[in-house]
């Protein structure tokens, strides 16, 4: 009899996972390493961005109410008082019959409530002439346009790239909160792995998949730790994960998931008295899995297969990544996407295709590796993209619309 569920479905096993996962704690960093990274506080803004209302154009600024009987045939004609560039504070109030020259990003002077491009007006150093009425407020950028004293301006959650650091920047915060990157180790399990610089001997292969393994939880914002080779040995790997949950907040193995005789890892789990969450999935590929917590850190069991592997991280591990890093929405999106050739092949059971996002014509493909099989990394090659085929699908022809989940933002 099993002590634990055996054969769960996706959702019930990605929310057993997301139940033993929490967010990290936050850590103080500069703008710079804050790129990329998820913010771990609320950002109400203390001031006003921009602080002052400006001119977005080089011009002159003036009372509207000057200016209310100018035509194109008969201008208004106005004094110039002083010329205020971008930097400078005006230094004279705007008074009836007066303007200002004006250039683009300085305040606005006291008294003027317009301004009028250069363009539309004809000038000399002493005065400007306006050949149409102007309104109050025309072209004047009021303070707190882009950002308004007291507003939530960015939550708790948001990943920071681009805009939401010059947002932060721009009200003076040049370091933030953000989670702390989840700490991956991955194991790598079996017999016949050598590393990448080793000759392999007859029935040796070299360890791929943990390459690829460990750039997708990088790509999630983990930081990334190959523990090394461990044989198929109960001992070998009890002892490896109780040397990696110490300096992990989630550990990764692959290999010896399955029931052959030499897939030990259950034993290893059960050897450490490990709390296994369930075992297997109604997924293809990747049913082959184990979720366990040891010590109070997460461990995903994944098959040596690297493309299975893969699909299993994709689905379970890039969300728990997301929760521990603190995104606001842990599960992968889904959009619509059209397979850009036929699926020849029945799905019993949920199937997923891991595959390339292309734009074709204005509309999105899942475009699949010519070669196709879950002990091979080729189907994974620019993968992006995981199709999604619903338990019981017939074969799918080219064209058809599918679900597929975006893996990485
Ligand atoms: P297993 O999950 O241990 O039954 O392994 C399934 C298949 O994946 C076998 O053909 C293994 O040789 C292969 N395999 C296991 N681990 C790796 C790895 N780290 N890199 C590439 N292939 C692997
Ligand atoms: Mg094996």
């Amino acid at each position: 009899m099993e002590l634990y569920p055996v054969l769960l479905s996706l959702e019930e096993g990605l929310e057993r996972i997301l139940q033993r996962t929490m967010p990290l704690g936050g850590e103080l960093v500069s703008l710079d390493e804050a790129d990329g990274r998820v913010l771990a506080e609320d950002v109400v803004s203390t001031e006003d961005l921009p602080p002052f209302p400006r001119s977005p154009y080089d011009g002159y600024a003036l009372r509207a109410e000057d200016t209310r009987g100018a035509t194109g045939k008969r201008g208004v004609t106005l004094r110039i008082i002083e010329e205020i560039p971008a930097g400078y504070a005006p230094q004279k109030a705007l008074t009836a019959g007066c303007a200002a020259k004006i250039l683009t990003g300085a305040p606005i002077p006291v008294g003027a409530d317009a301004v009028v491009k250069f363009e539309d007006t004809a000038f000399d150093a002493q005065t400007v002439t306006v050949y149409a009425p102007c309104r109050s407020g025309e072209n004047i950028v009021p303070a707190g346009e882009d950002i308004r004293r007291g507003e939530t301006v960015l939550r708790r959650g948001t990943l920071l790239r681009g805009a939401a650091l010059g947002l932060l920047a721009g009200l003076g915060r040049n370091e933030c909160m953000v989670y702390r990157r989840p700490r991956v180790e991955l194991i790598s399990t079996g017999d016949e792995l050598v590393g990448a610089d080793e000759t392999p001997g007859t029935g040796q292969i070299r360890n791929s998949s943990v390459h690829a393994l460990a750039s997708y939880a990088r790509r999630c914002g983990a930081l990334t730790r190959c523990a090394g080779i461990v044989p198929d040995q109960v001992e070998s790997i009890a002892a490896a994960i109780a040397r990696a949950v110490g300096r992990a907040d989630l550990v990764l193995t692959t290999g010896g998931v399955s029931v052959g005789d030499y897939d030990r890892l259950r034993a290893a789990l059960e050897h450490l008295g490990a709390e296994i969450l369930f075992w297997k999935l109604r997924i293809k590929p990747g049913s082959a899995f184990a979720a366990a917590v040891y010590q109070g850190t997460l461990l995903l069991g994944l098959s040596g297969n690297p493309s299975a592997a893969a699909v299993a991280f994709f689905l379970l591990g890039i969300p728990a990544l997301r929760r521990m890093g603190g995104w606001e929405r842990a599960e992968l999106e889904k959009i619509r996407v059209r397979l850009s050739g036929a699926f020849p092949k029945k799905s019993p059971n949920c199937r997923f295709l891991p595959g390339r996002l292309e734009v074709r014509g204005g509309a999105a493909y899942l475009a699949l590796s010519e070669r196709q099989g879950n002990g091979m990394l080729h189907p994974l090659l620019e993968c992006d993209l995981l199709g999604e085929l619903p338990a019981g699908s017939a074969p799918i022809a080219k064209g058809s619309e599918i679900d597929a989940y975006r893996l990485f933002t």
